[in-house]
């Protein structure tokens, strides 16, 4: 013991620069560090086993190329670096449902392998995207081969994103796809049924001990426009629903999966969907399109997140008009609506997309310009994405910012994002635990 402790003390007294490990160094044209407020100037980012050990300013003219022994010097000086991006509502295993028929031939004709070999791919685009970290909520009926493509990963045996998983999502009998079949004929579904506080408790648990990360719930569904909300319900027209769990079950599972450490993420996209699940304490609110004036207020008390997910709603809009629901023509503008007044409250606004939900070669980037257009500024989309998605996952510590002792998740762009967001769509640099992917 004594032996191991002078050992530290040694270590500790000799400069990281002394050691003959090798070290990265990344010359930036310009680095946007935690506030987003401006870009820093030219800076020189050194990265050592994965992370980040210093960032000088103002360090330009280094000689590039690639160094001698163990030093790499990578040449960024016409790019603009910044956190690698995270996505916290992706479907790695989702390609694109615009109608009900893209939905059920992916559960019925392709096989959960099939399914797995693409959300590989899926988790590629993702990183080259330069989106280094994700939260993929539910595997829409491909069990729990999200793990798997964690783990694989993880352990280095294909490209893709760090990830916290959700595995297979929960609804109650008779709101999920597949439906409409006849009941003799058994469809699978794109969720874990269960029904029941107790049911509903034990599915968690289930999920859990095969490791989600997250638990998804799906609290509404039946989306239809109200001229004449409930006394005291702002703003009018309101977006009802039909909501699937009760608040009992709702509460069982948050109370279940908090128990254990873990977090809930809400699929809700109208009033009670949304009411309950903040009445529940679930963490996160998925979509969000409307939300009332009173559950923001409720969402700012209790640090609830808002993850709401502009672009794939008006990918999906036309499509589901045309097969027989035109409120989705109105969702867009209601949901638009429900961002502005989100931003002028304060509530935590995180970036999700619901890529998957669209097709993956669509950059789930193209978010970023709505999310502008309906009144954040550049500069709080970006942090959307970074800071503020890192503690919605809990790794603020870790990733979200670039500064030393953090993962070396670093991307690059040219020009400059807080003028102009839409570079983000052209990331050209992508570095994940200081193993660069994209150059
Ligand atoms: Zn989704």
């Amino acid at each position: 013991m004594k032996q191991v402790s002078m050992l530290a003390v040694i270590v500790a007294a000799i400069p990281l620069v002394a050691w003959s490990q090798r070290t990265t160094y990344l010359e930036c044209g310009a680095v946007i560090d935690e506030k987003a407020a401006k870009p820093l100037g030219p800076a020189r980012i050194a990265v050592q086993d994965g992370k980040i050990v210093a960032i000088e300013e103002h360090r330009p003219n280094i000689g590039l190329g690639v160094g001698s022994g163990s030093v790499e010097t990578i040449d960024l000086r016409n790019e603009t670096c910044l956190p690698g991006l995270i996505d916290v509502h992706t479907h790695v295993l989702l390609q694109g449902d615009i109608t009900a028929e893209d939905y059920d031939r992916q559960l019925l004709k392709w096989s959960p392998e099939y399914r797995t070999i693409l959300g590989t791919q899926s988790a590629r685009k993702a990183l080259e995207y330069g989106f280094t970290t994700i939260r993929d909520l539910e595997t829409e009926g491909a069990g729990y081969a999200d793990v798997d493509i964690k783990k694989a990963i993880n352990a280095g045996v294909i490209p893709g994103p760090r990830m916290q998983v959700a595995t297979r999502a929960l609804d109650v009998t008779g709101a999920y796809p597949l439906l409409g079949y006849a009941p003799n004929v058994p469809v699978p579904h794109g969720v874990q049924v269960c029904d029941g506080a107790d049911g509903c408790r034990k599915a968690v648990r289930e999920q859990i001990m095969y490791g989600a990360d997250w638990i998804k719930v799906y609290s509404d569904r039946s989306y239809y426009i109200d001229s004449n909300p409930p006394a005291g319900i702002t703003p009018a027209p309101m977006l009802s629903d039909i909501p699937t769990f009760t608040l009992d079950e709702l509460r069982a599972m948050v109370d279940e999966a908090h128990r254990q450490r873990h977090k809930v993420a809400s699929h809700a996209t109208a009033y009670n969907g949304v009411h309950n699940s903040v009445e529940a304490g679930i963490d996160t609110i998925e979509h969000g399109d409307y939300i009332s004036d009173a559950d923001l207020k409720l969402m700012i008390q209790k640090g609830t997140y808002y993850v709401p997910t502009l672009y794939v709603g008006e990918y999906v809009a036309e499509g589901r008009a045309k097969a027989g629901a035109p409120v989705w023509l109105e969702m867009t503008k209601i949901s638009a609506d429900t961002f502005r007044r989100a931003v002028k409250a304060g509530v935590k606004i995180a970036f999700g997309t619901d890529a998957g939900g669209f097709d993956w070669n669509i950059n789930p980037a193209v978010e970023f310009e709505l999310r502008v257009k309906y009144g954040q500024t550049p500069a709080e989309a970006l942090r959307s994405a970074t800071v503020v998605a890192s503690e919605l996952l809990g790794m603020q510590k870790d990733i979200g910012t670039i500064e030393p002792g953090k993962l070396a998740d670093i991307v690059a762009v040219k020009g400059d994002p807080l003028t102009d967001i839409t570079v983000l769509e052209h990331v050209d640099f992508v570095m994940k635990g200081g193993v660069v992917f994209k150059k």
